[in-house]
């Protein structure tokens, strides 16, 4: 049965730019076929890297999509292309509050969350509700509208791994006080209230445990490794690597995640499933190859490695491969080139915009 939401709780939607609404219900009338409706699936944190991706692919699916933002760490520029669409609405609201969505929804997928370093460091009290309270609104969403709902959770819910490569069945190893706990904690609780409310309500959930991506539409200044280095060769800096650069990652194209994503999402599996590219590489070496790729003359020097940063990240997708039938396709050189361009493209003044944002306004909420 699904729940009434009081005319109160529609208005916590604080603006609302509407673009188009899905027509009437299908109907044959009189022998007249009349156009099933399309599915229609919420995606939050929908101007930011991912969910703007995810926007373009659900769209190609055939789905309506209902991108919801409160666009302190995302971007309109990353969607602006969608807002001409009749099967595209935009709504600028916050899922830390009550979240309000009329009509049908067959899918729900929760991918709002600062995701940077640097970024949740500054906002640590909205990265902590936005994976809880955001998660939990979202949640009693799915519930009420029976819709499927996946979660964007992280290999940062593996923290300083002591186990390598990480795989599902790894509980980590992270410090709940250190300097990422806001990010990390937040999303070891989402995935704790996310299987509980499938254990215990019976909603349909998916989790996926998402590990370093990277393409076009990351943040120049958002602090995190591939926009940091890009900004720093086309602008003509030395590029600065945290500590020796012998800490490791495994980035992962975004395309690749994507379809992994939307697998997952039509698949049957509630625990997590790890989406990434396991192809190992140490900073410096990564740093070197986008020397490379750029053409640039600059220097590598370094800087202290912040605490609390994992020295070895890979992820294990033997899961993900056998459920899903995937494994990314992109390779690194690939990948690296298509983000290269992007980055190419911006405007002078997006270049130089490479001071972190300040975030003041939001900080004492
Ligand atoms: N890093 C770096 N220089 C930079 C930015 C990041 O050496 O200008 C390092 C950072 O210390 C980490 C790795 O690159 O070891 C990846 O950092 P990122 O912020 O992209 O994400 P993380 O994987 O740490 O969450």
């Amino acid at each position: 049965m699904a729940k009434k939401v009081s005319r109160k709780a529609t208005v916590t939607v604080a603006k609302k730019r509407k673009v188009g609404v899905s027509k009437a219900p299908s109907a044959v009338k009189a022998g007249r076929k009349v156009n099933k409706p399309k599915d229609r699936v919420l995606i939050t944190g929908a101007a930011g890297f991912l969910g703007s991706h995810l926007c373009d692919r659900m769209l190609k699916e055939g789905y309506h999509v209902i991108a919801m933002d409160n666009l302190i760490t995302g971007s309109l520029k990353n969607i602006e292309h969608l807002f001409r669409r009749e099967d595209f609405e935009f709504y600028h609201h916050d899922v830390s509050k009550f979240v309000h969505v009329p009509g049908d929804l067959k899918y729900i997928m929760h991918f709002a969350s600062p995701a940077s370093p640097i970024d949740y460091e500054k906002i640590p009290i909205q990265t902590l509700k936005v994976g809880s309270l955001g998660t939990h609104n979202l949640l009693g969403l799915a519930r009420v509208k029976k819709a499927r709902i996946i979660v964007a959770s992280t290999s940062e819910v593996y923290g300083d791994p002591k186990v390598h490569p990480q795989s599902e069945s790894y509980w980590g190893h992270v410090n709940p006080v250190g300097k990422r706990s806001m990010y990390d904690e937040a999303k070891r609780f989402q995935e704790a209230i996310t299987m509980a409310y499938h254990t215990y309500h019976g909603v349909e959930t998916r989790m996926v445990r998402i590990f370093n991506t990277y393409g076009p539409r990351m943040r120049l200044n958002d602090g995190r490794v591939v926009p940091a280095f890009m900004g720093q060769a086309l602008r003509g800096e030395d590029l600065t690597i945290f500590g020796k650069g012998d800490q490791t990652r495994s980035f992962c194209y975004v395309d690749d995640l994507i379809e992994g994503i939307y697998r997952l999402l039509l698949s049957d599996y509630a625990g997590p499933v790890n989406i990434g590219n396991p192809k190992e590489i140490t900073i410096k070496q990564f740093a070197q190859e986008i020397l490379k790729l750029t053409g640039t003359k600059q220097k590598l020097i370094h800087k202290p490695l912040p605490s609390d940063d994992p020295m070895q990240r890979q992820p294990d997708i033997t899961l993900a491969k056998k459920l899903l039938k995937w494994e990314p396709k992109v390779d690194r050189a690939e990948g690296m080139r298509r983000t290269f361009e992007y980055f190419k493209s911006l405007t002078p003044e997006e270049l130089n915009e490479k001071e972190h944002f300040s975030f003041e306004k939001y900080a004492k909420k």
